[in-house]
């Protein structure tokens, strides 16, 4: 669905709960607490939130009543599941994100609430339960922040952004502690399989593989820093394809982003940069938050707001 479509198909807060029940529940309702699929649907009209179908499990050790949204991003919020859905759409449509002012602007909602609704909206875009990495692998570095590359002495560690993208495959983003060879090495094997083919870096000794259980994994090794960029198939250019899009994202959209938050907005960028060919992001994006728990607005610090 596009923009217009989302616009048009969900006109009201009840057409919206509908179509969060069916992906929440594709094979009928179940209980939301014991998974009983015994469950009774009526509407409570001196309910707060008339016309929503509240359901009961009828399982008598149970009896749990709910509704789509319980235990959801959208449990007891304020604001219409209109303008999430409009919110939503808006970002995934965005190939180079979005900021909070220019949701703002879309959803005529306060620069809070705006903001608020992005971080949700990013929680739900993290890849949780991806395959790990494997064939043709490139890894690089990457520095956010207003230095140059080729002066590495002068980054600040907390600016260290890996990359790692599967040849033909997936595309991870990491923000990194510092770049030692302990931390790159825990990064990079909690997203590539010990059984990949090969791996391609520059030359940062950094990447030593050899007492690692990647030490079968052919070598290619690019030496960026005598100017080399390409030999053979050996090259790290399809990751820093995706670094320089994600870093004109960050250009036009982001402003100066909170490195505090920086990871979020790596998971975004990867989440849909790895399904930029999919016609159904929204709906794929909508089903994992009418799955997922509520975060807790604690887990977000609001001090940071003015540099997102
Ligand atoms: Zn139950």
């Amino acid at each position: 669905m596009n923009l217009i479509d989302i616009h048009e198909t969900f006109k009201t807060d009840e057409q919206c709960i509908e179509y969060l029940a069916t992906l929440r529940w594709p094979d009928g309702v179940r209980c939301v607490v014991c998974g009983s699929d015994q469950v009774r649907q009526y509407s409570s009209p001196t309910k707060k939130q008339t016309g929503r179908k509240i359901y009961q499990c009828q399982e008598p050790t149970c009896k749990q009543q709910f509704t789509a949204t319980s235990g959801t991003i959208f449990h007891d919020t304020h604001l219409p599941l209109t303008k999430w859905f409009l919110a939503l759409s808006v970002i995934v449509d965005a190939k180079k994100g979005i900021s909070a002012k220019q949701l703002q602007r879309h959803l005529n909602v306060g620069y809070k609430t705006a903001w608020y609704l992005a971080h949700r909206i990013r929680k739900a875009m993290e890849e949780t339960g991806s395959p790990l990495l494997t064939g043709t692998v490139e890894i690089d570095e990457t520095y956010i922040g207003g230095r140059t590359r080729g002066h590495a002495r002068k980054f600040q560690d907390k600016d260290v952004v890996l990359g790692i993208r599967q040849r033909g495959g997936q595309l991870r983003l990491l923000q990194l502690e510092n770049r030692k060879e302990a931390t790159l090495y825990d990064a990079i094997s909690q997203h590539v399989d010990k059984g990949v083919e090969r791996i391609m870096t520059d030359d940062n000794r950094a990447y030593n593989f050899k007492d690692t259980q990647y030490h079968n994994a052919e070598r290619g090794t690019i030496r960026h820093s005598r100017k080399e960029y390409v030999r053979g198939d050996i090259h790290t250019n399809t990751v820093e394809s995706a670094f320089s899009l994600f870093k004109r994202g960050l250009v036009g959209s982001y402003h100066q982003l909170s490195i505090k938050h920086l990871q979020r907005y790596l998971n975004e960028f990867s989440y849909r940069f790895n399904r930029r060919d999919t016609r159904t992001l929204f709906e794929q994006t909508l089903q994992r938050m009418a799955m997922g728990k509520p975060m807790p607005f604690a887990e977000l610090t609001a001090d940071e707001q003015a540099s997102v």
